[in-house]
């Protein structure tokens, strides 16, 4: 089951992502105490009383050449509906109910779709009286927040899990690779679903529903059966789509949660910029296989070094995402196209690859050995015992005398141990640590 999405609306400045940062714990996020900053987060994974969602802050989608606040609100209250499965619309109860509040109400009542007001900036006791007038906005009881203070997100979760719809998604046995084509408009996601499709002896299903904009297209190669998930395929959705097609960033989610797999399709033409590197991030932070397809390579003048050149490129741009095997090819002449295929299925593989606990020791006891855990104040970090407790992506427990000793750098050498032994190509790898002596 896809986990569900939750999008928070309202206008700039009531707080959004102040309590968007509070549900995602992330206390690494920059909010500064002046309006209109530019966030560089506006995704992320929450959980309440055990059932986890993904929250996203509408309030860092740009929207091409909307100034206005009203309509960018407006704009950003309709991808919500139209991505989400839950509205948390927010207010400000030093500024009570607004017309700009009351207009985007109407959009979202309009919608159907779940939706909580929150009102934030309930500091003390004494406003508590002034969230009263947000009944008049017609959801329900309003809950109110203080994200300076943290007070009401609580209450806030639980409001939302109550009025979450259970389990509607249709989903793909655990066998089908889901692979998810993410990148810009244009880099030539569309055309490389069509070269794959087109690709000898793959087998494309006549399953109701997959047209030419179906998002989802399985197919079966050697018996192995896949699903495409196709972002491209939305952009002749709707009207916002179109004026939003530079930060796709809800549909890119959506398919990246969904998926096992996530090609981030580079226009090998146009080199690297900014958007790929978020989109890819998104990818490593929610525990996805990943593999760099760099496009159009047939229009790319070459020499015999330009590959290399791109190679480090890459890597230079995404320094966390080493793991991630590149493949250069072209849609339109389907030159290396019979490369991606294979790089796909040793990915995925690798992302459920499950490593005996014996093993996993046999490597972290070695690694130890070579190189011991500095001292910490004159205390050492122990490690007694490491076992991989999940796949997709693969999780490993490290079991410690002291978990506050563990140190970044320490724990970087040991995942570059564990991977030199492993491999784990193409997937991110999650490293805990607990305390057990
Ligand atoms: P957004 O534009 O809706 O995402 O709003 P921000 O999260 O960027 O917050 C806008 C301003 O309101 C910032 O200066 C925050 O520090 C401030 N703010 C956020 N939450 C609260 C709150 O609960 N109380 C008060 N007094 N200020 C808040
Ligand atoms: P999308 O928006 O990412 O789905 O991109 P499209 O698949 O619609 O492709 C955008 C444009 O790039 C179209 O004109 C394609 O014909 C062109 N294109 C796609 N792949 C290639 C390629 O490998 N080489 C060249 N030269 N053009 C390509």
């Amino acid at each position: 089951m896809a986990r569900p999405v939750i999008a928070i609306v309202g206008r700039p400045n009531v707080g959004k992502s102040t309590i968007f940062n509070r549900i995602i714990g992330d206390r690494l996020a920059i909010v500064e105490d002046k309006p209109g900053i530019t966030r560089d987060r506006i995704y992320g994974t929450g959980e309440w009383s055990g059932r986890s969602f993904s929250v996203i802050d509408t309030g860092g989608i740009e929207i091409d050449g909307e100034d206005g606040m009203l309509r960018l609100v407006r704009m950003q209250a309709e991808l919500a509906i139209e991505e989400a499965d839950l509205i948390v619309f927010m207010a400000d109860a030093k500024s009570g109910v607004t017309n700009a509040d009351e207009e985007v109400a109407q959009i979202l009542f309009r919608s159907g779709k779940p939706v909580v007001v929150a009102v934030n900036k309930v500091d003390n006791l004494q406003r508590m009286d002034d969230i009263y007038e947000f009944y008049s906005l017609g959801f329900g009881d309003p809950i109110a927040l203080s994200g300076s203070h943290g007070i009401g997100i609580g209450d806030l979760l639980e409001a939302c899990i109550e009025r979450l719809p259970v389990g509607e998604d249709q989903e793909y046995d655990d066998d089908v690779i889901k692979v998810a084509l993410i990148g810009r408009p244009n880099v030539g996601k569309s055309s490389l679903v069509n070269a794959i499709l087109g690709e000898e002896r793959v087998i494309v299903s006549e399953i109701a529903g997959t047209t030419r904009d179906a998002i989802d297209t399985p197919f079966v190669k050697d018996d192995q059966r896949y699903v495409l998930i196709d972002t491209a395929g939305m952009r002749k959705r709707g009207k916002v789509y179109e004026t939003t097609e530079k930060y796709s960033v809800m549909r890119s989610m959506k398919a990246i949660e969904r998926a096992d797999v996530v090609l981030v399709v580079i226009n090998g033409e146009e080199g690297i910029i900014e958007q790929d590197k978020h989109i890819a991030g998104y990818a490593h932070e929610m525990g996805k296989a990943s593999v760099f397809v760099v496009n159009k390579w047939d229009i790319v003048e070459k020499d015999d070094k330009t590959m290399q050149h791109f190679t480090n490129s890459i890597r230079d741009h995404f320094l966390f995402m080493s793991y991630a095997p590149i493949v250069f090819l072209s849609a339109l002449t389907k030159s290396r196209l019979h490369r991606l295929l294979p790089v796909i299925d040793r990915v995925a593989e690798q992302h459920a690859m499950r490593v005996p606990t014996h093993l996993l020791n046999d490597v972290v006891a070695d690694a130890v050995a070579i190189t011991p855990p500095p001292t910490d104040k004159g205390r050492r970090l122990r490690v007694n015992y490491a076992t991989q407790v999940s796949v997709k992506p693969p999780t490993i427990l490290i079991f410690v005398n002291d978990p506050e000793l563990m140190h970044f750098s320490y724990e970087r050498y040991l995942e570059n141990k564990i991977r030199a032994a492993f491999d784990f190509e193409g997937t991110p790898l999650r490293l805990f640590t607990r305390r057990k002596s």
